[in-house]
């Protein structure tokens, strides 16, 4: 399937083929043509699906279509949980925006920070990325007016309704027109998101991604029995072997993560630790580093690997097994992002064989197993 089949702007579409999008993720294949319809959707699908670029591709080419509205009046609203998500969903709008030779104005307010600077910047808007409660203070101002809104989006509702906004939602609901598009996002169908779908949606197709699951069938993964005393030399006899140029290594606790990397160091193989007693500058400067490619290895506990968010990481290996089979998903899955293939080693010691079959069960998966104990590792 290719972006070219869905009925997207001609537009877009030249803009698609100067990206990396090769073609739309399991998400979008199914968004794209539903939002086009028309038709209220609701959308199951977690951050690293492509979800973002499913609602936006097809609401720029309907507002392109559109009658330009009056000054001020917003034609589509993304209503999301945090500041971070607005600034991406932002850069998400402006990057496909730009390809159309009048483009959609699109602008991304959130709170925690001084309201003058956003009232006065939303003078021709008609694409606002909002937190629920800063949009009230800017209609409320009278900074934009949502008498003529098309099309509504609740991303990652699930946490907008974690963090309590449930009455600033109703609130919204109330100002904007009835007849209008609602797309609704969530990572997980929880009871309260459930609520708010039946308040917000209206007969909608319903679509569900179970990313994790699918992002593991796109990792090659293998298990290695291995002693503690050798797991050392087998980490840098793989980096080494199979000429690793970029590749995540993970541990459970902070004193090990710098202590595999000493060790590396110290064999001229060049790493770095991130994790939670690492300064925030520090932890900016390693990810920076390893993104761009100058960094070969980065030794990570659990507590960050939520956060990583790498596109194409070719290798992840478990020096040691997480506690929570969760983690374990996490921590594979950042090889297996928007239809990356990778590869996930593990090591697992005698002590560990139990605990690793409870993680494969949970995973719904077998892991081949490669053992270790006739493996030359003198030398490394
Ligand atoms: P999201 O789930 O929207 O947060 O997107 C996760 C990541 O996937 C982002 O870095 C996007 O740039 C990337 N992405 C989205 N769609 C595609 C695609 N069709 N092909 C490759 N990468 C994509």
């Amino acid at each position: 399937m290719s972006f070219s089949s869905f009925g997207l702007s001609p537009f877009l579409l030249k803009a698609l083929s100067e990206t990396n999008y090769e073609k739309p993720t399991p998400i979008q294949e199914i968004a794209i043509p539903a939002i086009l319809t028309g038709k209220d959707v609701l959308g199951i699908a977690p951050t690293g699906s492509g979800k973002t670029a499913s609602y936006v591709l097809p609401i720029l080419t309907q507002l392109s279509k559109a009658e330009k509205a009056k000054n001020r009046h917003i034609q589509s609203l993304i209503l999301v949980p945090t500041r971070e998500l607005a600034i991406q969903v932002e850069e998400v709008f402006k990057e496909f925006a730009r390809s159309f030779p009048e483009p959609q104005k699109v602008k991304a307010v959130y709170g925690g920070v001084s309201i003058n600077p956003q009232m006065k910047a939303m003078m021709g808007v008609s694409v606002l990325i909002a937190t629920p409660g800063r949009l009230i203070e800017l209609a409320e101002s009278n900074a934009i007016q949502l008498g003529a809104l098309k099309s509504l989006v609740l991303d990652e509702a699930d946490k907008l309704l974690n963090l309590d906004f449930q009455e600033e939602l109703k609130r919204i609901l109330g100002w904007i027109p009835k007849k209008r598009q609602n797309l609704l996002f969530s990572a997980t169908l929880n009871d309260k998101v459930s609520e708010i779908t039946q308040l917000v949606l209206h007969d909608p197709i319903v679509l569900k991604i179970e990313k994790e699951e699918d992002s593991i069938d796109l990792i090659q993964q293998t298990a290695y029995r291995v002693s503690d005393d050798r797991k050392g030399p087998l980490l840098r006899y793989l980096i080494r072997s199979r000429k690793m140029k970029q590749v995540l290594v993970f541990t459970s606790s902070t004193f090990k993560a710098d202590q595999v990397v000493e060790k590396l160091r110290k064999n001229n193989i060049d790493a770095q630790a991130i994790h939670s007693k690492k300064s925030q500058d520090a932890r900016t400067r390693v990810m920076r580093n390893f993104k761009a490619g100058h960094l070969k290895v980065m030794v990570a506990t659990d507590l960050i690997a939520r956060g990583i968010d790498i596109e194409f990481l070719p290798f992840v290996i478990n020096y040691e097994l997480p506690r929570s089979p969760k983690d374990f998903v996490h921590r594979i899955g950042r090889t297996g992002r928007a239809e990356a293939t990778g590869e996930a080693l593990t090591f697992v010691s005698p002590e560990d064989e139990h605990h690793f079959k409870i993680i494969q069960k949970k995973m719904g998966k077998q892991v081949p197993f490669e053992e270790t104990d006739q493996l030359d590792l003198n030398g490394f």
